[in-house]
């Protein structure tokens, strides 16, 4: 049986939610607000060889949990790893504090939504009415409904790094070379050449916070967006601040994880190296990097999502719920980009005709 935890107004009874605009919890019937009590906990990286351990096993299997409703008595499901629910009906908030739990490692820290639901529809607003190739219908669109707050998990990883390098690189010079043109007549013209030389050195580098999301809902080229997050408002993890909010444990696998972090970081490696290493270009780059110190942390920060329909087709944007940086996708207006496309042909054909008289 899952531990449900609910936190009822001390004034009314009725359902507290968390308030990201006085970042206390705030009655939702009375209006009444109460301070969150802050922990002086630190928040802790944790060495690798603790997230190794559990490489190999996957998460828990989702399963359905009931949940019968303290102040109505009727049951609403609810998935066991789902932190926060309603009672699907009279709306009681509760929260299924062994969420977090459902899977082998705990987010340690937080942070807590600091844009409201309707500053987030204005970040809406102004973007979709930004651009002169998108539709202007974007801007009456009502989103309020689809637009969800998300508390979602995220990995940080750390790491130093000792790297050696080698390769060549590559300088340009110009050689004089002599040919005959179409008319059949010998001239001469500049011929880009590239002399190699063969260079090594080494570098190290400290990886602090580099960030993967847990969520299989959005990909994390779409998240990184709306990046950065500031890392250090992080709280110690305190269920209160998830209070109204929708929230999940994390669903890729750790290993899964802890790859994408590395492949980040040696791809920030190579392009580094390269900048060491070349002159005008450069060719056959080899890296060799040791990582060590290296540790993670399992946060949760909060994220503005929402799906958004226009003339039948599904778009999706996302808010950053700390800074308000947002990103997504955006109708383009095929009549706008047609004619844009009409005039371009145009003025091709036009300069093809000048030139020939
Ligand atoms: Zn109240
Ligand atoms: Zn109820």
């Amino acid at each position: 049986m899952a531990e449900i935890q609910e936190f009822p107004c001390p004034n009314c009874g009725s359902e507290l939610n968390f308030d990201s605009e006085s970042i206390q919890l705030k009655c939702l019937h009375c209006h009444s607000k109460f301070p969150i009590e802050t922990s002086t906990h630190i928040i802790e990286e944790k060495p690798i060889e603790e997230l190794r351990k559990w490489f190999k096993s996957p998460n828990k299997e989702l399963k359905q949990i009931a949940y019968a409703c303290k102040k109505c008595g009727q049951t609403t499901f609810i998935n066991n790893n789902e932190v926060f629910f309603e009672c699907k009906d009279c709306g009681n908030n509760a929260m299924n504090t062994e969420a977090y739990g459902f899977n082998p490692i705990s987010p340690s820290s937080i942070i807590p939504f600091s844009i409201s639901k309707s500053e987030a529809q204005d970040a809406f607003t102004k973007w979709i009415s930004k651009g002169f190739w998108y539709d202007s219908d974007l801007k009456d669109l009502s989103i309020t409904d689809s637009l969800e707050g998300h508390y979602i998990p995220f990995w940080t990883f750390d790491a130093n790094t000792y790297n050696q390098w080698s390769g060549e690189a590559g300088t340009y010079y110009f050689e004089q070379q002599a040919y005959t043109d179409s008319k059949g007549k010998r001239a001469t013209r500049s011929v880009r050449k590239t002399r190699w030389r063969y260079r090594q050195g080494n570098f190290t580098h400290f990886f602090d916070d580099v960030l993967i999301s847990g969520n299989d809902s959005i990909s994390q080229n779409f998240v990184q967006q709306v990046y950065p997050y500031h890392l250090q408002e992080l709280k110690p993890l305190n269920e209160k601040y998830i209070l109204g909010w929708k929230a999940k444990s994390y669903e890729k696998s750790v290993e899964q994880c802890y790859h994408m972090a590395k492949e980040h970081m040696n791809g920030q490696i190579y392009n580094m190296s390269a900048n060491y290493l070349k002159g005008d270009t450069y060719r056959n780059l080899r890296v060799n990097t040791n990582f060590t110190e290296e540790s993670f942390k399992l946060i949760v920060l909060p994220l503005w999502l929402c799906t958004y329909l226009f003339k039948g087709k599904a778009y999706h944007f996302i808010i950053n719920g700390q800074t308000g940086k947002i990103y997504g996708d955006k109708p383009l207006n095929k009549v706008k980009i047609g004619l844009a496309i009409l005039l371009a042909i145009l003025i091709i054909i036009a300069i093809a005709v000048l030139s020939k008289g």
